[in-house]
């Protein structure tokens, strides 16, 4: 059974409750979480309360780097051991769960480096005064984690805010929890003060909303569904608690005539299936210039029909979905666009092994697809490509930013000029021209235009939300 972490302690929660952890691969239960409440999280905020104003903040920014560089070390060292966690929990291929692991490390070295790059400046006023700013961590930071990549979203998130001298309490997703516990567990081996990282599980609306509303958190980072989001933004509304959001996408691969289709053809495949669709930066609309729509929709079909899902550690090209309401959620997109006539070009192959108790879902690839639909318009979170064709430049753009989303793109085309302008006109946080998604980029800021979400994490723009900015003025005469 697992335990909460808190104040560098495994702890039961007082409730007495557990919930189960299901293996995605088969759907049956193979270990339990806590379902704690509102005094756990008491409970892990004082704890990185009394942290932040006691050894956490007696450290400075260089030895603050220290420790989280032995942190991802740690990390890399027990990769094999976290990957595992990870793909049991949510059923990842293993090269998959080995990536994020790996992805994992490497935050935790990104930002050990920028711990002591971070600084205020000075400002030029009247004369007889000095002025400058500070940047002052918040204090304690809420994180609250989604399912899909764990390690990664950990990684970013709290990484940032420990860099930027703060002091953390985690929600896991209640379908994803053992890889973070554990990962707690690691940064006290490597001597993380009691109360630096604090891990509490359990249901959103239980955990995640009492640590939203609890007065001692300074700042909520939130990655989920714009459903929660919108929770999340009015219960820290009450307190004007700054909030960091990173919600879902609706990603456009837009690909011209003039593209070099052999290179986009494995990207724009590999940014719909990875995680078997469950990213939020899933590339699930492939928008095509009409003059080579038929031909590369008959290629893209063609790859479809040779994927092959199954179990995870069978390390296919995708594994199972997390959880039966997920796999619940694509038959409804499905059976909604067979209702409205949209055709199916092509769907990969769930193999002989899955068990049928398991969550799988074969890819599939759609054409013809309207602009409004809900297929083309909403997350589906699982393994759907919809293709719709575009006449012109300006069409493209018009469908790319046609739905409440904007975290990427996608252009393809040789064209030097259209690509600057394709960049300038497509509203998305991250736009990528002849790749997608730039293998990670752990460097680069990461954020959405509308619904999905705002802020930024990743790369050294995120330290800037995880700090309150303090200037200060000294009249000297
Ligand atoms: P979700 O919104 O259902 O849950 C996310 C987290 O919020 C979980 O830990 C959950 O327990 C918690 N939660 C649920 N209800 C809550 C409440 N009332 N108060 C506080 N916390 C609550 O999302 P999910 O299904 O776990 O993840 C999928 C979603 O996350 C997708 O929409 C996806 O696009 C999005 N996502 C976005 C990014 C990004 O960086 N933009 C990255 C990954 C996932």
């Amino acid at each position: 059974m697992q335990l909460n972490f808190i104040a560098n302690r495994s702890v039961a929660s007082p409730t007495g409750r557990v919930l189960p952890v299901i293996d995605p691969s088969d759907g049956q239960p193979f270990d339990e979480i806590q379902r704690s409440d509102g005094r756990d999280v008491d409970a892990a905020v004082r704890a990185a309360r009394a942290c932040f104003d006691g050894p956490w903040s007696a450290l400075s920014a260089a030895e603050r780097g220290r420790l989280l560089m032995a942190l991802s070390r740690q990390v890399a060292e027990h990769a094999d051991e976290l990957a595992a966690l990870e793909q049991r929990d949510c059923g990842k291929p293993t090269k998959q769960a080995q990536a994020d692991a790996a992805a994992l490390a490497r935050y935790f070295e990104f930002y050990a480096g920028a711990c002591d790059k971070l600084h205020g400046e000075t400002l030029p006023y009247q004369s007889g005064y000095s002025v400058f700013t500070w940047r002052e961590p918040h204090g304690v930071t809420g994180h609250v984690i989604p399912w899909n990549y764990p390690m990664q979203i950990f990684g970013r998130s709290v990484g940032g805010a420990l860099a930027a001298g703060n002091c953390c309490v985690v929600k896991p997703s209640e379908d994803a929890c053992l890889s973070l516990i554990r990962v707690a567990q690691l940064a006290a081996e490597v001597g993380f003060p009691a109360g630096a990282i604090n891990m509490v599980t359990g249901y959103g609306h239980e955990v995640g909303d009492a640590l939203a509303r609890h007065p001692g958190v300074d700042h909520i980072s939130f990655t989920g569904s714009p459903k929660v989001g919108t929770l999340i933004q009015q219960v820290a509304a009450e307190r004007h608690c700054p909030v960091t959001l990173e919600l879902g996408g609706k990603s456009p691969q837009i690909i011209f005539a003039d593209a070099d289709l052999d290179a986009a053809l494995p990207v724009v495949i590999n940014a719909i299936v990875q995680n078997g669709g469950q990213t939020c930066s899933a590339g699930s609309r492939v928008l095509i210039e009409r003059a080579i729509y038929d031909p590369l929709l008959a290629r893209l079909g063609e790859a479809f029909e040779a994927l092959r899902v199954g179990p995870a550690t069978l390390d296919l090209d995708l594994g199972p979905l997390i959880r039966a309401t997920q796999q619940q959620r694509v038959w409804d997109f499905l059976s909604d666009a067979q209702s409205a006539g949209i055709p199916v070009v092509a769907q990969g192959t769930v193999v002989d092994e899955a068990p049928d108790s398991g969550f799988y879902q074969a890819p599939i690839l759609l054409a013809d697809v309207p602009a409004a639909h809900r297929v083309a318009q909403e997350e589906v979170f699982g393994p759907v490509l919809s293709a719709m064709p575009f006449e012109d430049e300006d069409h493209a753009v018009e469908l790319a930013n046609a739905t409440q989303f904007g975290l990427v793109a996608g252009v393809w085309t040789r064209d030097g000029a259209r690509q600057f302008r394709m960049a300038r006109r497509v509203k998305a946080g991250q736009v990528f021209i002849n790749n997608y998604g730039a293998g990670g980029g752990v460097e680069l800021p990461f954020g959405g235009y509308k619904s999905s979400g705002y802020g930024r994490e990743k790369g050294f723009e995120a330290l800037y939300g995880f700090t309150v900015l303090k200037t200060v003025a000294v009249r000297h005469g």
